[in-house]
């Protein structure tokens, strides 16, 4: 698949305002400052779709894409911080439990890890839940222009050991240098067909 025509569709605070129709949903979480709203802009090729922020954790929102009338992207709240942007132990909020409790067309979770730091605690209670409620999940790492060639591979080894993930569940992207949109756009293929 190409991201040909991608629209903001809404912003949703709360489960009354989640998007519940036919259209496939597939959602992105991570760490608060991971380059999720970066990887969002590469994807669709608008620098401005989803706004990225210095501030972590200062939207707490459920934002919806619609990419070629075919699916949603939805970009779930950052992980990991506060509204104040402080650390908080919990992990993530309330909205992300009520997304993933009501919704029923999810058919794919990009989990985003930042290459050089790999899965953290929080991560690796995202990846339970999502096992727990039978998600599909595919490890989309960010910021590869941060590490070298073989760095990046000795990581994705370690990465996959680590949360005995396959490697080919494991896709790497760098939204400075727009490198991986078709690695993404092939796993995307394969979950939503
Ligand atoms: P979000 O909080 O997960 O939405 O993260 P953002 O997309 O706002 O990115 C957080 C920070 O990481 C910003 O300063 C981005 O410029 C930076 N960033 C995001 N993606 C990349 C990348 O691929 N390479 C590099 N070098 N920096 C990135």
């Amino acid at each position: 698949m190409r991201f040909i025509n991608a629209k903001f569709v809404k912003s949703a605070t709360k489960v009354g305002e989640f998007v519940n129709d036919e259209l496939p949903q597939v959602a992105i979480v991570g760490r608060s400052n991971v380059g999720k709203s970066s990887l969002i802009n590469m994807l669709t090729n608008n620098s401005k779709l989803a706004k990225t922020s210095r501030t972590p954790g200062r939207t707490r929102l459920v934002n919806y894409f619609n990419i070629n009338n075919q699916f949603y992207l939805v970009d779930l709240p950052g992980y990991g911080f506060n509204q104040a942007g402080r650390t908080i132990a919990s992990g993530w909020d309330k909205i992300m439990d009520d997304y993933f409790s009501s919704n029923h067309t999810l058919k794919l979770v990009l989990l985003l890890l930042d290459c050089r730091i790999g899965a953290t605690a929080l991560d690796k209670l995202m990846l339970d839940y999502l096992a727990e409620h039978d998600y599909p999940a595919l490890i989309v790492l960010t910021k590869t222009d941060k590490i070298s060639k073989s760095e990046l591979n000795a990581q994705i080894q370690k990465i996959s050991a680590d949360i005995r993930y396959a490697k080919n569940r494991i896709v790497s992207t760098s939204a400075s240098k727009k490198q991986g949109v078709e690695n993404v756009a092939t796993a995307l293929d394969e979950f939503l067909k």
